[in-house]
């Protein structure tokens, strides 16, 4: 039996920005739920996403090309 938290996140062509609803490219978690990100928002929130996101799901690694 495959338990829902170590099923691997996969990014869908479903999965919109929260901001603009562009691609979504980065999901943060928090506590209380998960936002995702297009590149540039996730770029633009990204110190804010550090400090506050208990994890976060960057299989394009945007945030690599800080
Ligand atoms: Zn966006």
């Amino acid at each position: 039996m495959i338990s829902e938290a170590t099923t691997p996140r996969v990014l869908t062509a479903q999965d919109r920005c929260d901001s603009c609803s562009a691609a979504a490219q980065v999901v943060a978690k928090f506590l209380n739920g998960e936002l995702m990100f297009c590149g540039h928002h996730a770029k633009e929130k990204h110190s804010l996403l550090k400090e506050k996101a208990v994890d976060i799901y960057d299989p394009n690694s945007v945030f690599h090309t800080l």
